[in-house]
């Protein structure tokens, strides 16, 4: 069967009703109901001459294999947050899978290079905090000593569910094993941000991912009753958090593609009659620019010791997570422009705010590219995440040439 976008539309739809409830999507990494959506996309796979298997880290590898070993990896993730979108991860999971099937098709089972579909184990790290988790074991980045004593809400370790799901923590390392041979790796994904909307495209090429700064960060004042304890001697952690929550937006404004967030804020005692004692939040600041970047934490960090100074707090910083800003291989962005513009007439090139595996796949030394839809309304991370069909069927075909595109320059 030659390529058939309203399939993929409809295997997305077949997923959304088997794994979202009333609030959203809820493929957890490491849940049942994540299970469940990667052993629904396993049945899909009977009718393909592939061979399927989980790698170390619990990546999900389909392969055809072709006249050459040389690979050209394709691929994203199943999992979701909780209460998500149908397409953020599914979208690029599903796409690939039409093109593998069409490629299968035209060449009899047997293409030129060898094709692989990747479904990532952990993107989103909803569920312990950590963010690509897959993607760095293959890349090699990850390192276990940070992530081994995590826990979820109800305080299950990481460990244990990795367990439950037949992956060994310790043994992740050797999901980097799956690099041989790999030529190039393309990844489809929903935009996630209103830019290509605002600018009426259906399609966009990403130019690399954001470098990320991730922080907690610690108020420490002194609790106090908020009736007996005068305004002049408080040591309120709330209002040097406060301070610093509207800073960071004059700091970040300064570039033009660079953002900063505080994204959580928690008091203790956290009760109406108690000065702040404690306040915990989170920084996330991202920028293209390496430079940038460290300017704007280092700017960050002055600011909070300021603060805290003038509100008679102290702070604390500890890095969360970090990474560098990852650009993609010019080549492939030239590959990736022209099927966008021969499937949809226009094209155009942005940075990616949001990370993605893509990122670990290109830090260790593969060359990537990623191809952007439209997103309605610029919405992810929520169950109103939406692309229009046409649009969703305009990615289907353009990432179809991408993948053509690719597999000719691997053989050239
Ligand atoms: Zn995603």
């Amino acid at each position: 069967m030659p390529l058939d976008p309203r399939r993929t539309v409809s295997d997305l739809n077949q997923l959304r009703a088997l794994t979202a409830d009333h609030h959203g999507a809820q493929r957890i990494a490491w849940s049942k109901t994540w299970l469940e959506a990667r052993a629904w996309f396993q049945s899909k796979l009977a009718e393909l001459p592939v061979e399927h298997h989980l790698d170390a880290a619990g990546n999900s590898w389909t392969t055809l294999r072709g006249e050459s070993d040389r690979t050209l990896i394709l691929g994203s993730h199943l999992d979701s947050v909780p209460n998500g979108g149908w397409l953020d991860g599914s979208l690029g999971v599903l796409t690939s899978f039409e093109v593998l099937r069409s490629l299968a098709e035209d060449y009899h089972g047997k293409p030129p290079v060898t094709l692989r579909l990747v479904d990532w184990a952990d993107e989103e790290g909803a569920r312990f905090g950590r963010s690509l988790f897959g993607s760095s074991a293959f890349a090699g980045t990850h390192s276990i000593q940070a992530d081994r004593g995590r826990t979820d809400r109800d305080g299950i370790r990481l460990e244990d569910a990795l367990r439950q799901c037949h992956v060994d923590i310790d043994r992740i390392g050797e999901a980097s094993d799956e690099r041989g041979n790999a030529g190039a790796y393309l990844e489809l994904h929903i935009e996630q941000g209103p830019v290509l909307e605002r600018l009426s495209l259906p399609l966009g090429v990403v130019l690399g991912t954001k470098g990320v700064e991730r922080h907690a960060i610690i108020f420490h004042g002194q609790e106090a009753h908020s009736g007996s304890t005068p305004m002049a001697v408080r040591r309120d952690a709330l209002a040097a958090a406060a301070k610093l929550a509207l800073e960071i937006r004059p700091i970040a404004r300064k570039h033009p593609d660079a953002v900063a967030t505080m994204g959580s804020v928690k008091t203790f005692p956290g009760i109406v009659t108690a000065v702040v004692g404690r306040c915990e939040t989170t920084l996330d600041m991202r920028d293209l620019d390496a430079g940038v970047l460290a300017s704007m934490l280092a700017e960050a960090q002055e600011a909070s010791r300021r603060f805290a100074a003038e509100e008679g707090c102290t702070v604390e910083w500890s890095r969360i997570w970090s990474i560098e800003p990852i650009p993609f291989d010019p080549a492939l962005i030239e590959l990736c422009d022209q099927a966008v513009r021969e499937t949809a007439g226009a094209s155009h090139r942005l940075p990616s705010g949001p990370l993605h595996d893509a990122a670990e796949v290109a830090r260790a030394g593969i060359p990537v590219v990623m191809m952007f839809t439209q997103s309605l309304a610029g919405l992810s991370h929520n169950p109103a995440e939406n692309t229009k069909t046409e649009h969703l069927e305009l990615a289907v075909q353009a990432f179809d040439r991408l993948a053509r595109k690719t597999m000719q320059r691997l053989i050239s």
